[in-house]
């Protein structure tokens, strides 16, 4: 017997850009320029939304993007951006007949598309569904016939690609530009904005608008640790759920895992709207020296604003994959020089035959363009303050002003020999302007610290691989903080040599990124990756004991067995980092096995695996039988707790590192400003 042909019905699926939600609702008019959608859930007049047709079986006929034009007492009128609706399609669909309500009047005729209604927004008086219409289906859009981008997450600006014919290209911003400032910023009234719109409030709401996060995310919270690094941001810091770390706006803490996800959401809805498709997934790059729980929390974000995540690079290899492209049969070792807003990252790369093998790599994700913004906004508030002899203790409002005109002053003297900073108005009583002209030598002595900080870092990465700095090959120049001419001067003393022109500092990252999205046909080039810090476990006397050490090739495994305690559980926190002593590296979680076979100290091996993508996986088995037992990640206890456990400190003498800048006037300023409170 043949199966019955599905009838395509007017049902819609459908999501507005900026939720998680997905509604599912009956359609009323339906042509192949749009359709009234019998909702009592509307989405705003002039967003757009995501929508797509079904069948009576369910199944997708048309995917795409609408537009919402107006709303109506049962629902709202939208017109198509790009759905595939045809005129044959759209006089096939049949209509379903709304269920009937007794109590309530039925639909009344419906106007026949287009034209659409005017953007003309009119409130719904009542409800005409039954309750059970109401409930949305919360469940994500079936998106084969979506696209997949790369995205460069960055501390700053995100940018975003894709890959059309085989060539990679920039999805530009709603204003037009290249990358999106990822910066948020929540109204008292519950209202949120992202990206440009954020930033141009920044001024007016600088304790609502949250900058840097990606320095935070998947940090796990502890009050020294924020005491510190609340000198760096300029809107109180606070402990979100799971200790996390976020930003304490009114009388809430919103997580920086949350806002991530916004900033990816903006992302992806910029890119519907400028691909006319909808977004299946991602790749999305961080920085390489991000830890484990790091990475997670951005694949978690990226979930959350509905993209699936393919695969989760690092960002120099990025840039090396689009400094590789279309150089086919090149063989040479790169240096990737990757000085964001807020991350430095300093990778050695071999190129062979579209093979990327990552040598070595480290960093410091807090060293970037925003710390210099912070040392020239401190040498303006001591110069105004010495120059008018009016003292302050800078407002947040100030500081917003003082960092923004500082942020001006530091692009221009990439290319001027002098800028001068006015704030009109800078100080009420007395009415003061601030008024500083900053010459190039300043700045320069200003920021040298922190450049020479990236070198001795770069210096000391290549040393522990074995490298000098004449096996490099090509020295490329990624992120926006590679264009102040004192950073391209170090790294040309450095190597000794002009670092490449082939790419953009500001793209290369995403336009690798969406190199990586593409199939065989594309020719997508081999990663081969390293892991970029230690993974180990924390012992008596806080000595971390590494279990995978840093360098090691992915994928990679190492086993580590220990004795249960007398109840049968093994408790063994991880940390991730390079220091002897456990409590200067990142808390990630404890692994707890818990079994009866383990009854009186039995023996458990725990193997810890990497995968080719830096996804660790845990399995624990009975040392003596190898069975296999249910092993869990926890990360519920309070690190203070866990580190408290481990006792003081007691291994070897602790290595030295690159010295880190003292904090600059700013810096001390903001600490004093948002204090960190106990638990
Ligand atoms: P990224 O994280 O790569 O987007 O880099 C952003 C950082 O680069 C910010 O701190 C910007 O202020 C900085 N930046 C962008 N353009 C310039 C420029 N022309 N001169 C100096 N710094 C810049």
């Amino acid at each position: 017997m043949n199966e019955p042909t599905p009838r395509p019905v007017a049902r819609a699926r459908w999501s507005p850009l900026h939720q998680a939600a997905t509604f599912e609702d009956r359609l009323g008019e339906v042509s192949a320029f749009g359709a009234t959608l019998r909702t009592r859930t509307p989405a705003p007049v002039g967003s757009e939304i995501r929508m797509e047709l079904l069948d009576d079986r369910g199944e997708s006929v048309a995917v795409g993007l609408a537009l919402v034009d107006g709303h109506e007492a049962q629902g709202m009128v939208v017109s198509f951006l790009a759905l595939g609706v045809d005129n044959d399609l759209a006089a096939g669909l049949v209509l379903e007949a709304p269920r009937s309500r007794p109590s309530r009047p039925s639909l009344p005729p419906q106007p026949s598309l287009p034209p659409p209604l005017p953007r003309a927004a009119v409130s719904i008086v009542e409800d005409p569904f039954a309750e059970e219409d109401l409930e949305p289906a919360i469940e994500p859009l079936p998106l084969e016939l979506g696209v997949v981008i790369g995205i460069d997450l960055g501390t700053t600006n995100t940018c975003a690609a894709y890959l059309e014919d085989g060539r990679p290209r920039i999805i530009p911003g709603r204003t037009g530009t290249n990358t999106i400032p990822s910066m948020i910023t929540f109204d008292p009234d519950g209202t949120w904005y992202v990206g440009q719109r954020a930033a141009d409030r920044q001024i007016l709401h600088p304790l609502r608008t949250v900058y840097g996060s990606k320095r935070l995310v998947g940090r796990t919270y502890r009050r020294e640790l924020a005491a510190e690094l609340q000198q760096h941001f300029a809107y109180p810091l606070g402990e979100a759920e799971g200790q996390r770390f976020g930003a304490r706006i009114d009388n809430r803490v919103i997580s920086m895992d949350t806002i991530a996800a916004r900033v990816l959401d903006e992302v992806r809805s910029t890119a519907e709207a400028h691909l006319k498709r909808p977004v299946r997934g991602a790749i999305i790059t961080v920085p390489a020296y991000f830890t484990e729980v790091q990475r997670e929390a951005v694949r978690r974000a990226a979930r959350e604003a509905n993209l699936e995540v393919l695969r989760v690079v690092n960002e120099p290899t990025a840039a090396a994959v689009a400094y590789g492209h279309n150089q086919p049969g090149k063989r040479s070792r790169v240096a990737v020089w990757d000085f964001g807003g807020g991350t430095f990252d300093f990778s050695v790369v071999d190129l062979q035959d579209g093979e990327f093998q990552v040598v070595t790599t480290g960093g410091d994700n807090f060293v970037g363009g925003n710390d210099f913004d912070d040392i020239i906004a401190s040498h303006l508030l001591a110069e105004f303050q010495l120059q008018t002899r009016v003292r302050i203790d800078p407002t947040p409002q100030q500081i917003a002003r003082v960092r923004e005109a500082a942020e001006q002053a530091k692009r221009a003297l990439s290319s001027l020999p002098e800028h001068t900073v006015e704030l009109p108005s800078f100080v009420q009583k007395p009415l003061t302007d601030l008024r500083v002209t900053v010459t190039l030598q300043t700045f320069e002595e200003l920021i040298q610290p922190l450049i020479d900080r990236t070198v001795a870092i770069a210096k000391q990465v290549m040393n522990e691989s074995d490298l000098v700095p004449s096996d490099i090959d090509d020295v490329l120049l990624v992120g926006g903080t590679t264009r102040v001419p004192a950073v391209q001067r170090s790294v040309e003393r450095l190597f000794l040599r002009r670092p490449s022109r082939r790419i953009n500092p500001d793209e290369a990252v995403a336009l690798g990124a969406a190199l990586l999205t593409g199939g065989a046909e594309d020719g997508v080039p081999t990663l081969r990756d390293i892991l970029p810090m230690s993974i180990g476990y924390g012992a008596e006397g806080l000595r971390f004991v590494p279990v995978v050490s840093r360098g090691a090739r992915l994928p990679a495994a190492q086993r580590v067995e220990l004795d249960a305690d007398l109840l049968g559980s093994v408790h063994l926190p991880l940390f991730q980092g390079e220091s002897a002593d456990a409590s200067h590296n990142e808390y990630l979680c404890s692994i707890v096995v818990e079994d009866r076979s383990l009854w009186d100290k039995g023996r458990v091996a725990l193997q810890i695996s990497f995968d080719e993508h830096c996804v660790m996986a845990v399995e624990a088995r009975h040392a003596r039988t190898g069975r296999a037992l249910p092993v869990r990640l926890d990360r519920t206890r309070a690190v203070e707790d866990v580190l408290r456990e481990l006792g003081s400190y007691e291994g070897p003498a602790l290595e030295e590192r690159p010295a880190v800048p003292a904090p600059s006037l700013l810096g001390r300023t903001l600490g004093k400003l948002f204090k960190i409170f106990g638990r």
